[in-house]
């Protein structure tokens, strides 16, 4: 049984119009290998028919006035620009009054002063994949024959810049550069990057018969971790170090996603990032054929809730299916987690990295629980004072102030 009950909240869909193909071949993708779900069927790019019908369905399921559309990948630029432009033909037919908003991911190496014109134009932010300074982004960001990109991604950055696209930095945080957080996080200074989110890389491997590799969270990961992937200590002390240096020098300045979504949280308020929020279910994924996914990180078989082209897309991301799989992230927490000092600030982090265990063998345990409890212990000073600060109305960013007159106020 369906029961269609939209929230007052926003509904995300992050669309791939272009499958899972990409000119690079990352190391580490946990996309590349979604092809082999659709092997024989040639092409694997949205047709004109899936994406008007994406469009249509997309707008209606909305609740607010706003519509906010991302296109992700696979490499995004992979489709023409007069792709993008039926995008925004589409986007007026259906609008119906509501305000409508793009943002588009991209690996930055195929961006053209062509792109760059129609994304100011049209007013779309543009995300950019870069790993922080070269010799660490070129370790896995490399074409199919192992070319790096580095020096490709620098110039389509530039362009945005000449061009005054907005844009911010997704940055992959990963078994080499997880070693230098300060490194890491200067680079983006340095590039006068303001907005910055990262992912850490947690993957196991496992063997599929269809050729794929990674794991599911329900699979055991025969294969052991993918060698990329960040150790929970060197994710909690890469926190950490980046954090220090931001509350002393750049809160107010420098947006780092997962600091401003633990304030979020420290506030009572939703968070910007879903691994953060105590629910997941409202962000799913769109294939190229228009088959829906529980969310971008669960494009398995065993996540598919349907195809648009039998069911309305509120139909599917409202289904008792999809509305289990988000309350699911609270509901299978393990007791240690509930016990947790911090539940309220990490909600157990997503439910793709829970196949550890807690101390007295409950399964279900996220595998980067031990840096995610570091991180937390550590920033509750300065976290309790900006959010007293906010409480009286005034910026949080005086923490940077108070922590140049007395370095050590927290200690
Ligand atoms: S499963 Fe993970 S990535 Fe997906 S919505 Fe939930 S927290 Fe976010
Ligand atoms: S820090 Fe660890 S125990 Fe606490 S909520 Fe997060 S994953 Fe669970």
């Amino acid at each position: 049984m369906t029961t269609i009950s939209p929230f007052g909240s926003p509904l995300y869909i992050l669309a791939k119009p272009a499958g899972s193909k990409c000119n690079l071949a990352c190391n580490y993708c946990y996309y590349l290998e979604k092809s082999k779900l659709y092997d024989g069927q040639h092409a694997q790019i949205m047709s004109d028919e899936t994406l008007e019908l994406f469009i249509k369905q997309y707008i209606e399921a909305q609740t607010t006035s706003s519509v906010l559309f991302t296109w992700h990948g696979g490499e995004t630029l992979m489709r023409p620009i007069s792709f993008y432009r039926r995008v925004i033909e589409l986007q007026k037919t259906y609008a119906a009054g509501k305000a409508i908003d793009n943002c588009i991911q991209t690996n930055g190496t195929l961006l053209t002063p062509e792109w760059c014109q129609f994304f100011k134009k049209e007013g779309w932010l543009v995300g950019v994949s870069i790993d922080g300074p070269q010799e660490v982004h070129d370790r896995y960001r490399r074409s199919r024959s192992g070319r790096p990109s580095f020096v490709q991604v620098m110039k389509g950055i530039k362009l945005l810049n000449q061009f005054g696209v907005e844009w911010n930095a997704l940055a992959v945080v990963n078994d080499k550069n997880v070693k230098d957080p300060l490194a890491f996080y200067d680079f983006f200074r340095s590039i006068d990057c303001h907005y910055i989110q990262f992912t850490p890389i947690v993957e196991r491997l496992e063997t599929h018969a269809d050729g794929r590799k990674l794991a599911a969270v329900a699979e055991a990961g025969e294969g052991g971790m993918m060698p990329m992937s960040v150790t929970p200590e060197e994710w909690g002390n890469f926190l950490c170090e980046i954090f220090d240096e931001w509350v002393h020098h750049d809160v107010g300045n420098f947006f780092i996603q997962i600091f401003d979504s633990t304030l979020a949280n420290w506030m009572g308020v939703q968070p910007g990032i879903c691994t953060l929020a105590k629910q997941c279910g409202h962000a799913g994924a769109i294939e190229w054929n228009g088959d829906v996914f529980s969310c971008d990180h669960f494009v398995f078989p065993q996540y598919h809730l349907g195809n648009i082209h039998q069911n309305t897309l509120l139909e599917l991301m409202y289904s008792d299916r999809q509305m289990s799989f988000g309350k699911a992230k609270h509901d299978s927490l393990p007791r240690q987690c509930k016990e947790c000092p911090f539940l309220f600030a990490c909600h157990g982090e997503c439910p793709k990295n829970r196949f550890a265990k807690t101390a007295d063998g409950e399964p279900g345990l996220n595998y980067l629980c031990k840096g995610y409890r570091r991180f937390f212990a550590h920033v509750t000073p300065y976290m309790d004072w900006m959010k007293q600060e906010l409480q009286h109305k005034r910026p949080p960013a005086a923490i940077v102030e108070l922590l140049q007159k007395e370095p050590n106020h927290f200690d």
